[in-house]
């Protein structure tokens, strides 16, 4: 199938692209196509208006400054995944990005779109969740800063209005050490759930995705040292969540992700 017939505009700077949105409610971001267009394609999404930011350079900026990695919206996945920078900052979230999708689809996708879309099953979302990190948003209205746990609302849901424009995710450099896992049917499909761990010290916390509607993360104050008690934590953690569907078997698969990110926390630094 084709796509509804739609309206398109290319913009060059960041403020052309918010005049864009603000004089068409209800227009759509078009970013790296890659979730936006399939859905137009099956008329799932009609938008009558399309804002290509694709031109816009300067939400293509990638730097770890003041204790902060510093994502523009516009950095695809392969670029954040191959960051030097990112990797010895923030390493998890070099790992992680090359979880996502393959080669092709980490090529185009972008860290905006992404976060945008809101996959419960999506990796960078829960990463920006475990990393405390936080979505700056700018509309004709002008600019504001919302930490991941608020932005992140429900299944495919954010806070978003109409008009906002993801410009850049903010990371803060933490001393804390993660590890990331998953569970996918195929390399490069989307995750049946996934985890990411945070060991600070002896306390931490786990963030678990594809379990429910948005990323969960739950702290801990005392990791137990031995498997079986860790387990028992992770099981009785896990048991407090809304699971969607398939219960026993992603909550099973829950803990042994956290388990074995746990165990990459360890080993990471
Ligand atoms: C086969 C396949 C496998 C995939 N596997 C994975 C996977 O394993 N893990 C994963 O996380 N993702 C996966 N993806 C999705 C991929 O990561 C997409 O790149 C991402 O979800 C959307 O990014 P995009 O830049 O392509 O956004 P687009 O498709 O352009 O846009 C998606 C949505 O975000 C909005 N949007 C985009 N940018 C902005 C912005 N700056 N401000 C406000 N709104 C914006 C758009 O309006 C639209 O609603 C897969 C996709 C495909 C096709």
């Amino acid at each position: 199938m084709k796509p509804a017939a739609f309206k398109y505009f290319r913009a060059s700077t960041t403020e052309e692209a918010l005049q864009h949105l603000e004089a068409h409610p209800g227009s759509k971001v078009l970013a790296g196509g890659q979730s936006l267009v399939p859905l137009m394609n099956f008329r799932l999404s009609r938008p009558e208006v399309l804002v290509d930011i694709n031109g816009v350079d300067e939400l293509n900026r990638l730097s770890v400054e003041g204790g902060e990695v510093r994502i523009g919206a516009l950095v695809r996945h392969q670029q954040l995944a191959e960051s030097v920078d990112v990797a010895r900052a923030v390493p998890v979230l070099s790992t992680a990005a090359q979880h996502i999708g393959h080669w092709a689809i980490r090529n185009r996708g972008t860290i905006g779109g992404s976060v945008a879309h809101a996959d419960p099953a999506s990796e960078l979302p829960a990463a920006l969740v475990a990393l405390n990190g936080s979505v700056v948003l700018r509309s004709a209205a002008g600019e504001r800063r919302l930490p991941a746990d608020e932005f992140f609302q429900g299944f495919f849901n954010t806070a978003l209005q109409d008009g906002d424009l993801i410009v850049e995710l903010r990371i803060p450099v933490s001393k804390s050490r993660f590890g990331f896992s998953e569970v996918v049917r195929r390399p490069g499909d989307f995750a049946l759930v996934g985890a990411y761990i945070e060991r600070a010290g002896s306390s931490g916390a786990v963030t678990w995705f594809g379990l429910s509607g948005r990323p969960e993360r739950l702290p801990v104050d005392a990791w137990p040292q031995g498997e079986s008690d860790r387990r028992a934590l992770l099981e009785r953690l896990v048991g407090a969540l809304p699971v969607d569907e398939s219960e026993d078997y992603k909550r099973a698969m829950a803990v042994n992700v956290a388990e074995r990110a746990y165990h990459q926390a360890e080993g990471e630094k």
